[in-house]
């Protein structure tokens, strides 16, 4: 099978245009039409010579990703769907708010971790996405952002389908290209990646300097409430939890957010916002509450107003830093998974 293009490096791109008697700066024009300007086809690298365009044809493919439907919700929010090369489907969001637009982007087809409340639990694993695939989603975001909302993307959130450091490798590489020059050079600062907890690789992202913000999809702070509904849980506690985040910000001095969910008479009652609040002293941190955006058939509903109220409160008079985030898109499936269950098998 050939080898995708993008997933190769730009010494290991020099050394096969030496091998097939081409000038190594090629590697620059090339990596141009990868990154900068993504192209869908070798014959589109306009500036190549057309015996070169052939070679690179016949030992690599390009990765493909096409937008295949759109949905705008009442409030703005923007969901989207590509088809890959292989039929697979993904999801991307776009989420405008007052001074960003933010787009949420997939790591994988389907994920593995089997999280209960989530409709892309229901999918199963199929498989990782490339660095170039979870490129080209947020260069087309991006362009989407600019047609719909006359500018570009501000914000990037690593938290839509799949588990991101269960596709460490791909993700990394391509957050290098997301923020370098050879990409659209956006500040690390403005991509944050949320993981359900694999501590070993929240480790690994501060050994390996990865710059970008961390977010910790909690939902649940004792092992047994977190086990049931978050089956990683098993394997990586809260205890193992706790350990791998004192690393990451001893190395980094980042601080945590927290990405928490309301799950109607499941997580929010006061004993779980004290919970929260003891195990959230552990570092500097921020806490988002997440309205949760119910999915048919999953048996979780939201959190009333009033329980809602009452737990940021609690959180507020521990002094931590809470912000409550409404549920967006919900008359677009913008539940992450919700819009690749529909398109399953179309
Ligand atoms: S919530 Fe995230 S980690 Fe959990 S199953 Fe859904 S996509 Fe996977």
């Amino acid at each position: 099978m050939k080898n995708d293009i993008r997933n190769i490096s730009s010494d290991a791109l020099k050394s096969w245009l030496i091998s097939h008697g081409e000038k190594p700066f090629r590697a620059k024009q090339i990596m141009h039409w990868l990154w900068k300007q993504p192209v869908q086809d070798f014959d589109e690298m306009t500036n190549l010579s057309k015996p070169l365009r052939h070679a690179l044809k016949s030992d690599f493919v390009l990765s493909q990703l096409h937008l295949v439907t759109t949905q705008n919700s009442s409030d703005g929010t923007v969901k989207t769907g590509f088809r890959l090369s292989d039929n697979e489907f993904i999801e991307g969001v776009l989420i405008p708010s007052k001074e960003r637009v933010t787009a949420c982007i997939s790591t994988q087809v389907g994920c593995r971790m089997g999280c209960k409340f989530c409709a892309t639990a229901g999918l199963g694993f199929h498989r990782n996405l490339s660095a170039g695939e979870i490129y080209l989603q947020v260069w087309h975001l991006n362009q989407i952002a600019e047609e719909h909302y006359k500018t570009g993307l501000s914000n990037i959130v690593i938290m839509g389908m799949g588990e991101p450091l269960d596709n460490y490798s791909a993700v990394t590489t391509a957050v290098q290209f997301l923020t370098g020059d050879e990409g659209l050079g956006m500040s690390h600062r403005r991509i944050t990646l949320s993981t359900a907890g694999v501590a070993d690789k929240i480790k690994q992202m501060a050994d390996d300097g990865i710059k970008i913000k961390l977010s910790l999809s909690l939902h649940a702070v004792n092992d047994k409430l977190r086990s049931q509904i978050m089956p990683i849980n098993n394997k990586h506690t809260i205890q193992v939890l706790a350990e791998s985040l004192q690393y990451y910000h001893g190395k980094t001095n980042h601080r945590i957010s927290y990405e928490y969910v309301l799950l109607k008479n499941i997580n929010d009652q006061e004993i779980h916002a004290r919970e929260l609040a003891e195990f959230t002293k552990i570092t500097p941190c921020k806490i988002n509450l997440i309205e949760y955006n119910p999915v048919s058939g999953l048996g979780f509903e939201k959190s009333t107003e009033e329980s809602t109220q009452r737990f940021m409160k609690f959180l507020e008079g521990r002094n931590l830093i809470v912000k409550l985030r409404r549920s967006r898109g919900a008359d677009v499936d913008a539940a992450c998974g919700q819009l690749a269950n529909k398109f399953r098998n179309k």
